[in-house]
């Protein structure tokens, strides 16, 4: 077997001491500094986590109509309640359920989803009563380990001998410091949007389709589940049992909601 012989010019080399490519992690790394390396690893796994938490746990589907399910206290409490505010639940046109108020039907999934907030395509899964804070959660790790690679992957930049054999040799690190900086904007809108709705008990839903949703256009007040910042937040991200949002609302009578 003839092996070609290598030519000069299908090989470019470049002096490591003019490109130095490390990252400040590389030379931790090297080094033996262990900590900082193992921590962003540490936040990554968790923000990998918890993506594939929010993408496939339930967002909160209503499976069964409010009278057939089985005798458990908090709905109990909303029935009744239901029969002293006189609200009638409507029911939907897709699965033909009863939906609680602030459930929403969606077509992707073919669910109606309790506390509807929106249709993730980044996840494929809806955002819901159920998975809503792990959401929040998701997004504030991974805005945490993108504004800690912003300044690792400029940190393996070296703008001494800038060049267009420079340019190339860094192209894959600027295209991926850009990328970095691009969803780090996205996630830091996210986070403040999501935050902000949180704080107030609102949904992305309610918030953009407030003229479309009976049981808040017909209300007299602007926000009937908002009870302040504190208990909002307090509500969103430490109560793991679903809410029956008919008992929280106030004395309409005769709404469809
Ligand atoms: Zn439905
Ligand atoms: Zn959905």
């Amino acid at each position: 077997m003839v092996r070609a012989p290598k030519t000069e010019s299908c090989t470019v080399h470049f002096p490591r001491d003019n490109f130095p490519s490390f990252s400040d992690l590389q030379r931790q790394e090297e080094q033996g500094d262990l900590l900082q390396p193992l921590l962003f690893l540490a936040l990554v796994l968790c923000s990998m986590s918890l993506y594939f938490v929010v993408s496939l746990m339930d967002p909160g589907y209503v499976e069964h109509d409010e009278e057939e399910k089985e005798p458990v206290s908090d709905e109990k409490e909303a029935m009744s309640s239901q029969e002293t505010l006189n609200l009638r639940l409507r029911r939907c046109g897709y699965c033909l359920l009863k939906q609680p108020m602030r459930a929403r039907h969606c077509q992707a999934c073919r669910h109606c989803v309790r506390r509807y907030d929106h249709h993730c395509p980044w996840i494929y899964n809806c955002v819901g009563e159920r998975n809503h804070p792990f959401f929040v959660a998701y997004l504030a790790v991974q805005l945490v380990v993108l504004l800690w690679a912003l300044p690792v992957a400029w940190s393996g930049l070296d703008f001494e001998h800038p060049s267009w054999a420079w340019f190339q040799y860094n192209l894959l690190l600027l295209l991926s410091f850009l990328v970095v900086a691009v969803f780090t904007v996205v996630m830091i809108l996210l986070l403040g949007c999501h935050l902000y709705l949180a704080s107030h008990n609102t949904t992305t839903w309610e918030f953009m389709s407030r003229h479309r949703i009976s049981y808040l256009r017909d209300c007299e007040v602007e926000n009937p589940f908002d009870r302040g910042i504190f208990l909002n937040l307090w509500q969103f991200f430490c109560t793991c049992r679903l809410i029956a949002w008919e008992t929280l609302y106030p004395e309409v009578g005769g709404h469809t909601v």
